[in-house]
Formats: C-alpha cells, sequence, structure tokens
C-alpha cells in the first residue's frame, strides 16, 4: 500500500514542493532533521537550504528512529550529510514535474544552491 500523505515506499523524496507533507518532529541535529509521517509511520530525513534555511529536501530515511540518532552525531553528521545528498541524486529521475518546478522556483531564489546545482 502506498501512504496516500507521503507517498512511501514508492516515493523516495520529497523537495520543497507546495505539495509535500507536513512531518512530525522527532529530532534534529547538526543541520538535519528527523520527521515521521504521521499516517504511515515512515521516517523522513530533512535538510534544510537556504535561503533563511526555509526549503527542506527530505529523504526516506531506511532505518530506525536510533540509527540516525547514532549516525547524525558522527563528524557533525557529515557521512549522513552525503548519504542524504546522494539520495537526492539516485532518485532524481523519480521527481514528478511538480517536483521539478519546486527545485527550479528554489533554484532562482537561491541563486543556484539547491543540493541539485551544488557539485
Ligand atoms: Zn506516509
Amino acid at each position: 500500500m502506498v501512504c496516500t500523505e507521503c507517498g512511501s515506499p514508492e516515493r523516495m523524496i520529497w523537495p520543497p514542493s507546495s505539495e509535500a507533507p507536513k512531518f512530525t518532529d522527532i529530532d534534529s541535529a547538526n543541520w538535519m532533521t528527523l520527521e515521521r509521517c504521521s499516517k504511515c509511520g515512515q521516517l523522513w530525513a530533512g535538510v534544510p537550504y537556504e535561503p533563511y534555511a526555509s526549503f527542506m529536501y527530505y529523504v526516506a530515511w531506511p532505518q530506525e528512529e536510533r540509527e540516525w540518532k547514532t549516525q547524525i552525531q558522527k563528524d557533525e553528521g557529515a557521512a549522513l550529510h552525503s548519504w542524504h545528498k546522494s539520495q537526492l541524486k539516485t532518485y532524481s529521475s523519480t521527481l514528478t514535474s511538480q517536483d521539478l518546478k519546486a527545485i527550479e522556483a528554489h533554484r532562482e531564489r537561491s541563486y543556484g544552491r539547491d543540493p541539485y546545482s551544488e557539485a
């Protein structure tokens, strides 16, 4: 069953689109948050992008809460942040046209500081 709220397990990423669900905060550390879909319980790892750290990109977190809490503390979360970025790239082909529009709008707002423009 695909969740009608977050689209899990088919959906792996949520860019800062107006269609993105409002998740429930669980924890945050080192510029990343762990949130949960209130409908299906799927965990999502969110990273805020500029401007004003107000553009959230979410990636489905495949493990438990505990694993995220451990990994985000290692090297200020460096490994987790590169995992997050690589997931965004890996699943970019699954983005909808609405998603692509949201990313394009963010790219313009941030002068190319969205995760798809950065090296
Ligand atoms: Zn869900």
